[in-house]
């Protein structure tokens, strides 16, 4: 496999699938922590590595080492592996999920910013996505007719939080997510609901047409549900551990025990609770995103932006949802081809850096 974003938390777990099951990785890509990544070239014997700093190649402890998203695409082009496994974060993922489509490959699929911006022009049918909730939504489906999808939200870091305090939070609590370890923006996105939109979307594009929604579950052992039009409903449950879902995108099938089993007594009650939208103000564009999912371009760029100016300290918690739901006004994006998804995002982008 080629293994983008190998340093990061998915890439780790990815990793720890790879050696269990002895997988081949041919490719490791990443981007500035050059330690992490020299532990793993000298664990799994990569043919060729790529990072995102021409500046750092020197530091990197093998012979064929490249840097820049060009070379992302190039090394993909390229390569003989059939499996793309994207773990890299953010809009950046979107280029090299398309050049693997491309190139004919299979792409697991981490990097949901993919689908929420291109869904339109993806083939989903070369992909399988590396996400706990989509995950649990593919093994519920039997064939029976649906009449509506259900994913969970832990809630995020603030879910306890007396709602005055949460103008004051700073990145350093964002990240102090209840029932996962994650990277430091799928953490944020968690914190501000961004992230469970954004799966609606990326639900929305692997499964189809339908009726989607999400509701709080503060354990996370429910990851998601199937509302079958018989008036059945069935529920996935599994510990929080991305390598479930990690080892099926990579492997298709495992029959052997991954996680510890599921001890029903021990798990106690189970609450589900709708999503509150004086705490998660984004919460509010839930039905205008999943009628016009193409506005994930607008979504996406406006958080990405927003975000960065919140980890600059330029804006506070509160103010990124605000000027998501400002971008997410002014722009009615409607891309025609992956090139429009692109200009949306630079547009986008630029105007909510100084919004
Ligand atoms: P991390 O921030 O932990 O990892 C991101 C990875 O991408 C790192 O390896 C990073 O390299 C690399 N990267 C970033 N920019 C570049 C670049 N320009 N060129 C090359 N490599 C780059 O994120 P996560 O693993 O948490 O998330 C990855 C994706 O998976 C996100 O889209 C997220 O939404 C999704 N996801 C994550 C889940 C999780 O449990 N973590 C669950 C479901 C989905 P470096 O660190 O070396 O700079
Ligand atoms: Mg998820």
């Amino acid at each position: 496999m080629i293994l983008l974003g190998s340093t990061g938390s998915i890439g780790q777990n990815a990793l720890a699938i790879a050696q269990r099951y002895d997988l081949n990785v041919e490719v490791l890509v990443a981007g500035t922590r050059i330690d992490i990544l020299n532990a793993q070239i000298a664990q799994f014997h990569p043919k060729q590595v790529v990072i995102a700093n021409a500046s750092d190649i020197h530091k990197v402890n093998h012979p064929h080492v490249r840097a820049g998203s060009a070379a992302i695409i190039d090394t993909i082009e390229h390569s003989g592996s059939s499996l793309v496994v994207n773990a890299m974060v953010g809009f950046a993922g979107l280029a090299p999920t398309m050049a693997a489509i491309n190139a004919g490959k299979k792409v697991a699929l981490a990097n949901k910013e993919s689908l929420v911006v291109g869904g339109a022009f993806v083939n989903t049918s070369r992909i399988v996505p590396i996400d706990s909730e989509h995950f649990g939504l593919w093994y519920l489906q039997n064939g029976r007719a649906i009449r509506r999808m259900i994913i969970t939200a832990s809630g995020g870091a603030f879910r306890d939080w007396p709602l005055e305090a949460m103008v004051n939070a700073t990145l350093a609590d964002t990240q102090k997510h209840p029932n996962w370890s994650m990277g430091q923006k799928i953490t944020i996105d968690s914190a501000t609901m961004m992230n469970k939109l954004f799966e609606l979307l990326e639900a929305r594009w692997l499964f189809g047409e339908g009726e989607y929604d999400a509701l709080i579950e503060r354990k996370s052992l429910v990851h998601a549900l199937v509302d079958f039009v018989d008036g059945s409903m069935t529920a996935h449950l599994a510990h929080a551990n991305m390598q479930l879902p990690i080892a099926y995108a990579l492997r298709g099938r495992v029959d052997e025990p991954l996680l510890p089993a599921m001890d029903l007594v021990a798990m106690g009650a189970l609450e589900f609770a709708p999503i509150d939208v004086a705490r998660y103000p984004l919460w509010e564009l839930k039905e205008d995103v999943l009628r016009h999912p193409h506005k994930g371009v607008v979504l996406n760029a406006a958080n990405e932006a927003a975000i960065k100016r919140f980890i600059a300290g330029e804006i506070g918690f509160m103010d990124m949802a605000n000027k998501v739901k400002i971008a997410y006004e002014r722009f009615d994006a409607r891309p025609r081809s992956i090139d429009e998804v692109y200009a949306w995002h630079e547009e986008v982008y630029q105007t909510v850096l100084t919004l």
